[in-house]
């Protein structure tokens, strides 16, 4: 069984009538909800306002895959949360951030730049090109691509390294491009960066979405036992 904990910072819902019209159990409850009917996945939910902002070391270590998502209050999780969310994936932990999880602590800290994007919303569609048929993280999508029908619209220059694959490239309605899906290895972690998933759209309930990130979990989960990687002393070898 894949343990997949879904964090959410769970703050639109509670303060906009709108988003929460459009996400009544909250962002992580539509994704456990999914996420959930998979036969191999045990999924459970945590949110920032949840004690030590849902995230303790028991529960990381507890958990093969994490998804993350925020948007206004990146800030309100402590560096020393954010470090110990890096570290887990670090030693192996599998890492799902989604939409404006971007400029969020533990991506910022295992990117090592700024994350900084262009943007606008204006409820145009999205178009997601596969860029690699081959990739798990793919497999189930349909003639090469699939469109949203609104979403926020995320541009170049999108400032990370380098993907050590990029799996989408997302065009929008006003010519836009950008590198929606992204995938990453940390030390024993594996990263995949997913731009769809604005607050103000029903995004989560795309079939097609769904499959990209039912794959990524499976993607990302351990393939092996995980580790913390030292620095040990090592004398000459006998011969
Ligand atoms: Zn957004």
């Amino acid at each position: 069984m894949i343990r997949v904990t879904v964090w959410n910072e769970f703050q639109h819902e509670k303060n906009d009538e709108k988003i929460r019209a459009v996400y009544p159990d909250g962002i992580h409850g539509a994704i456990a909800e999914f996420l959930g009917k998979e036969e191999d996945f045990v999924v459970r939910t945590a949110t920032l306002d949840d004690e030590n902002c849902g995230i303790t070391k028991e529960l990381l270590d507890e958990t093969d895959v994490l998804f993350w998502w925020g948007h206004v209050a990146h800030w309100r999780v402590p560096d020393e949360v954010a470090a110990m969310v890096r570290d887990a994936v670090l030693s192996g932990m599998g890492m799902i951030f989604l939409h404006s999880a971007h400029h969020s602590k533990p991506f910022k800290l295992l990117m090592g730049t700024t994350c900084n994007l262009s943007w606008r919303e204006d409820g145009d569609y999205e178009r997601l090109f596969v860029i690699d048929p081959g990739h798990p993280i793919v497999q189930g999508i349909e003639n090469g691509y699939f469109r949203l029908e609104h979403e926020e619209t995320y541009a170049e220059p999108f400032c990370i390294p380098e993907p050590d694959k990029l799996v989408l490239i997302g065009s929008y309605e006003g010519g836009e491009v950008f590198r929606s899906g992204c995938c990453y290895r940390r030390e024993n972690g594996k990263i995949f960066y997913f731009q769809p998933g604005h607050e103000a759209f029903p995004t989560y309930y795309d079939k097609n979405v769904q499959t990209i990130l039912k794959n990524a979990v499976r993607w990302a989960a351990p393939e092996a036992p995980r580790k913390v990687l030292d620095c040990p002393h090592v004398g000459r070898l006998p011969y």
